[in-house]
């Protein structure tokens, strides 16, 4: 048995009643076993009390594990190769440099992208791969400990889309069946398969509807882009007299096991679909801003019942994988949008941890600190000067607004600690240090630029 006693923290339960309690969190393998004073005293098995580790946490947040609902860590090599552009040219770029991946490449950026969001308080991802290498993107989320999601970018159609990352569509349904069969529940559960059909403009309507029709079959997530910009909006009405969110609708698509980046541009039925469909849509507040695609209107979204999770999208349109940016990001773009009167801080804490465990289905899972829960928790010093906050603090104001990434203290996920005083374990997995993934990084990016001069 592997004990671990977190002490004298501020527990941040995101419980039903959202208890914010002074309380010791008890891990015990990779379960919590106990939320309270003497968790580990005369009340639990001596064997427990005897073997436990404690860490003092005083001065420190517990939380649930940060859960972001969109990233691509297959492009994390790719920060800084695609500045100052909009979406459209920003694709082309990225879109040339993804079919440049091999194996070695697509290891080392998600294994740098891993390390990232670990650092960071992010033990959850929903992961976009790219149309090919994706069993090393398994590979690379297996090794770092991170729980995640991931799936095959799927792209059978597009004028735009290289010829390297153009598929047919019997081609990419067998690839992510194959991959499915190899990683979904593997590393007893903390490994997932999603489809990810890229979005409309890059799949065919015989795709999606085979991606609908197969994800309800097998109880499958399927992650896709939608609304992302004014263009996207106009094209597709033009191509089919429906909005993006609607088009997903007729085929099928719009059902509580679609997690949906962006819905920036959306009018007002998309509002209702997405609401009375169960779509999980998923907020990409700094993606919007650089790649000035807009300001995606999350008060509306969440006041008319749609669920609202949080997501840094790729690297290289962020540049950051940081739920800390996220959540700040979207609580100063809700108040300029919807009035500073909410309480914004509160709502993006929540998406940024309960939310995004139940926009996965797994809030039954992780999400919380509860006992019988997942041990996926994390843990913010809040003692520096940046994060004052005196008499009467608002926990949720004081983590979105003032905290930082480099607050995250330790990190756990299933129980196993993955990061320990702001550090990775060392021996998390070979090769793991941060100069080692940097380094190979450096290294995977000059040979993947060489391939495509
Ligand atoms: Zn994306």
């Amino acid at each position: 048995m592997n004990a671990t006693l977190l002490a004298n923290g501020t527990v941040v339960t995101m419980n039903p009643s959202r208890e914010v309690l002074r309380a010791d969190v008890l891990i015990e393998n990779d379960v919590i076993a106990g939320v309270g004073r003497n968790v580990s005293g005369p009340l639990r098995s001596p064997s427990v009390s005897s073997g436990v580790r404690t860490l003092d946490v005083s001065g420190c947040y517990v939380l649930p594990g940060f859960v972001q609902t969109h990233v691509h860590l297959c492009q994390t090599l790719f920060k800084g190769q695609a500045e100052g552009v909009v979406l459209a040219d920003w694709l082309n770029r990225i879109w040339a440099l993804e079919a440049a991946h091999d194996s070695d490449s697509m290891r080392a950026s998600a294994a740098l992208g891993c390390h990232e969001l670990l650092r960071g308080g992010t033990t959850c991802v929903l992961d976009m791969g790219s149309v090919h290498h994706t069993d090393q993107v398994f590979e690379a989320v297996r090794a770092s400990g991170i729980r995640a999601f991931s799936g095959k970018a799927m792209m059978d159609a597009g004028d735009r889309v290289p010829p390297g990352l153009k598929e047919t569509a019997e081609e990419s349904m067998s690839e992510a069946l194959r991959l499915h069969a190899r990683w979904h529940g593997a590393e007893g559960g903390r490994l997932n398969y999603a489809f990810a059909p890229r979005f409309l403009e890059s799949c065919s309507e015989g795709l999606l509807r085979s991606v609908a029709e197969k994800a309800g079959e097998m109880g499958l997530l399927v992650h896709s882009h939608a609304s992302e910009t004014a263009d996207e909006l106009a094209d597709c009405k033009s191509r089919h007299g429906l909005t993006p969110v609607g088009y997903l609708e007729s085929l099928g698509l719009a059902r509580p096991n679609l997690a949906l980046a962006h819905c920036v541009h959306l009018e007002d039925d998309d509002f209702k679909i997405l609401a009375h469909s169960g779509v999980k849509v998923t907020h990409c507040p700094s993606c919007n801003l650089k790649l000035s695609s807009g300001i995606a209107d999350v008060g509306r979204l969440v006041r008319e019942g749609a669920a609202v999770s949080l997501g840094a999208d790729g690297a290289p349109c962020n540049n950051n994988l940081d739920m800390f940016h996220e959540m700040r990001t979207a609580a100063l773009l809700q108040s300029l949008k919807n009035g500073s009167g909410y309480p914004w801080a509160a709502l993006f804490l929540e998406a940024a941890t309960l939310g995004g465990a139940k926009a996965l289905g797994i809030s039954d899972v992780v999400g919380s600190v509860e006992p019988g829960k997942k041990a996926d928790l994390i843990v913010i010093d809040v003692s520096q000067e940046h994060a004052f906050c005196g008499a009467g603090c608002d926990p949720a104001t004081r983590i979105v607004f003032s905290a930082r990434s480099s607050d995250v203290r330790h990190v756990f996920v299933d129980g196993r600690q993955v990061v320990a005083a702001g550090q990775i374990q060392q021996g998390l997995h070979a090769g793991s240090s941060s100069r080692e993934v940097t380094s190979n990084a450096a290294g995977a990016l000059e040979r993947l630029l060489a391939r495509c001069a």
